[in-house]
């Protein structure tokens, strides 16, 4: 038995509808179900026969889905969504053969994508990223994590923070915001990495969150960017600041990334294809949430697979998500990357549609108001034109999507 809210009418309902619910990460399928919405948030999610009254009398507005699937709001909880330029002429030259060290030489690599962010204007960063924002919303994305990290300097860390809060006003997407300013270290503090982390800490982080630019702070913790000592500098300031943090973890070596999140409690730890069973029992220690990004291990041709049976063993909630960026994941498409999981990663499709809905609000400290169809959540939901909630992981370049709602508000 659905529990429902009443008191007055509610604005929406829709029928005759199949329901995953994605409650407790699983499908919670529900067929001919109903979902009810009141205020934005959803009043009603449950068997259609069980609705407290007769349709017409309980809401405003009564709408049938002729048996089409519903799904919370996809939530993309890891990308580099905002940036200046992009680097297709980079992928370009290495298809001709061009070494690493040749595009380096060239100027390329992410101090180009750097170089291009400072100079773009506010305007010009906000309309290229809205425009892989939609991408994203026509595969059904309400919710996104935009981060930081291409600035790299106090004033264009904020720009690019600004831009990302700026998309959630335009579109009407819940935009989470993290600064990421430990993502690279910027050419003119080659050698001085001590020292960036210094201008990190004492006045990038104190900046952002007098501003409330962020929701939350990430670090790339990795032989070739920061060390566990300066990630643990940076996490220390960002508590002392009441900020809560995520990690960049164990992408390219075991560097111990995952034990470091967990010890901070991060919200998540992301990529991990290097981490150890150790890791990955401090993080179900801690509930830090396993974000997977198969979109850059596609792209970088990587070999080493994250360590899903310890995962799943250790019961850590697992995430999915695109990690959009220009780099190493140009790829803007949930549904693609839900693909990718389960052929790459070997994630069932119920894996990867939780990873992509309940998993993701909780790598976004959203677990209790996004994620699953529950009575008292933002009535944000996806129709899918499927005959099953598998088809979203499984078909390769179809777009299923039907209507999405976001606060219970028809969507474009
Ligand atoms: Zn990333």
């Amino acid at each position: 038995m659905a529990a429902a809210i009443f008191g007055g009418m509610w604005d929406l309902l829709l029928t005759d509808a199949n329901l995953a619910t994605m409650r407790g990460g699983r499908y919670g399928a529900i067929e001919r179900g109903a979902v009810g919405i009141a205020g934005g948030r959803i009043a009603y999610a449950g068997p259609a026969g069980e609705l407290p009254d007769a349709p017409g009398r309980l809401a405003r507005e009564v709408e049938s889905l002729d048996g089409r699937w519903v799904t919370p709001g996809l939530i993309d909880c890891h990308t580099h969504l905002v940036y200046g330029g992009n680097r297709a002429r980079e992928f370009e030259q290495r298809l001709q053969g061009a070494t690493y060290e040749d595009i380096a030489r060239a100027g390329g690599g992410i101090v180009s994508t750097v170089r291009a962010t400072r100079d773009a204007s506010e305007t010009r960063l906000a309309q290229d990223a809205a425009a892989r924002l939609r991408r994203l919303m026509d595969d059904g994305v309400t919710t996104v994590e935009i981060k930081s990290g291409y600035g790299l300097d106090t004033p264009t860390e904020i720009k690019m923070l600004r831009v990302a809060r700026l998309l959630g006003e335009l579109t009407g997407v819940d935009v989470r915001t993290t600064f990421l300013g430990a993502h690279a270290l910027p050419p003119e503090y080659a050698g001085r990495a001590d020292a960036y982390i210094d201008l990190v800490c004492g006045e990038m982080l104190p900046a952002v969150a007098a501003a409330q630019l962020a929701d939350a702070v990430d670090v790339f913790c990795e032989r070739i960017a920061f060390s566990p000592e300066q990630t643990a500098r940076v996490f220390d300031r960002a508590a002392a600041l009441g900020l809560p943090v995520k990690l960049h973890a164990d992408q390219l070596s075991d560097s111990g990334g995952a034990a470091l999140a967990a010890r901070f409690h991060a919200l998540s730890a992301e990529h991990l294809e290097f981490t150890s069973e150790e890791g990955v029992r401090a993080m179900a220690g801690a509930g830090t949430v396993a974000v997977l990004l198969p979109g850059a291990f596609y792209f970088l041709r990587e070999t080493r697979l994250p360590p899903i049976d310890a995962l799943r063993a250790a019961g850590v909630p697992i995430a999915v998500a695109t990690d959009c960026n220009p780099g190493s994941s140009p790829l803007t498409s949930m549904l693609l990357a839900l693909n990718m999981a389960c052929t790459l990663f070997r994630l069932t499709p119920e894996e990867a549609l939780a990873g992509a809905t309940a998993h993701a609000a909780q790598a976004l400290g959203l677990g209790a108001s996004h994620g699953t169809l529950e009575v008292g959540k933002a009535a944000d939901l996806v129709a899918w034109d499927i005959e099953s909630p598998a088809e979203l992981a499984y078909a390769m370049g179809a777009n299923p999507r039907h209507a999405t709602w976001k606060r219970g508000v028809r969507a474009p």
